[in-house]
């Protein structure tokens, strides 16, 4: 408990200094707000004593690292790709989604400023090697191959490959992919997926966006399209005509990747996350953008 309150108490004071640098927009104020209050709750049931010794723990501990950059106005960069709803997608001239969210109350919490970058899906892991982006934030599925060059952190969700066709089409499960053209977006656990159907003589159709996908099957040029469940839920609600078949084909977590052996950061990450998933802000970030079934 006291552990918990250390860390309530940090980052409210964290957050409220952020608070007053105006650099997180109108949702960061009522973010900072709600944390406060949280807080005061918590501190409440704390001794002035407590307290005292909370504030002198947490001198030593990674809380006041993460403060110090703050004091910094240390910049957090995310790269993602914006072309994945409701993860991430442009609405107007703004970046939005779920990821963003997530990564701006993490940042809140580690005393940072969030900075977006978009960029292609396939180069985020290179972005994050260079050093040139700190958290990869894509809807980034946890793998065996991407963690020999990345670490990622807990995973804050989880996912599945699912299978778009048109309404009329004959495919009825993943069985009936097989010689078919099958569109997926480049790079991804959905082309991993669809790749190995290479062996039954079917085609693979590579794109950058996974919309790009969808409208190349209302072409008539592809049969199917292989990607994430949400963002399929997305695409087919916006598009007359098409459907996803039931069946899921993975089971994958999405996590944030970071350089590998950074394990500094790897940990505020980890904790920021970990009290997102206790306050339960991170389920709320998420229920705002996808509807419960
Ligand atoms: N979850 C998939 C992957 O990790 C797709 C992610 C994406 O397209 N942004 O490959």
């Amino acid at each position: 408990m006291k552990k918990q309150v250390i860390a309530l108490l940090t980052a409210a004071m964290m957050v409220g200094a952020m608070a007053g640098c105006g650099s997180g927009g109108a949702d960061a104020t009522t973010a900072a707000a709600d944390t406060t209050a949280a807080t005061t709750t918590a501190a409440e049931t704390t001794t002035a004593e407590d307290t005292k010794a909370a504030d002198t723990e947490a001198e030593d501990g990674a809380e006041t690292t993460a403060a110090e950059a703050g004091a910094d106005g240390k910049v957090l960069v995310m790269a993602t790709n914006a072309e994945f709803p409701p993860y991430e997608y442009h609405d107007g001239g703004d970046i939005v989604g779920i990821d963003v969210e997530v990564a701006e109350a993490i940042a809140e919490k580690l005393g940072m400023t969030l900075e977006v970058e978009d960029i292609a899906f396939d180069s985020i892991i290179p972005e994050l090697e260079s050093g040139k982006a700190d958290i990869g934030v894509a809807g980034m599925t946890v793998n065996e191959d991407r963690l020999k060059n990345v670490d990622f952190t807990d995973p804050y969700t989880t996912a599945s490959q699912v299978i778009i066709v048109k309404e009329d089409s004959d495919i009825a499960g993943p069985d009936d992919l097989k010689g078919k053209y099958i569109g997926v977006q480049l790079g991804t656990t959905g082309d991993i997926y669809a790749s190995d159907y290479e062996a039954d003589g079917s085609t693979i159709e590579r794109y950058n966006k996974g919309f790009e996908a969808v409208q190349a099957m209302q072409q008539g040029k592809i049969d199917a399209v292989v990607i994430d469940q949400e963002p399929a839920k997305v695409f087919v609600s916006q598009n007359e005509g098409i459907k996803i078949l039931d069946e899921a084909l993975t089971v994958e977590e999405y996590a944030i990747a970071i350089k590998k052996g950074n394990t500094e950061l790897l940990d505020q990450v980890n904790g920021a996350l970990g009290e997102l998933k206790e306050s339960g802000e991170l389920q709320a970030i998420i229920d705002k953008y996808i509807s419960a079934e």
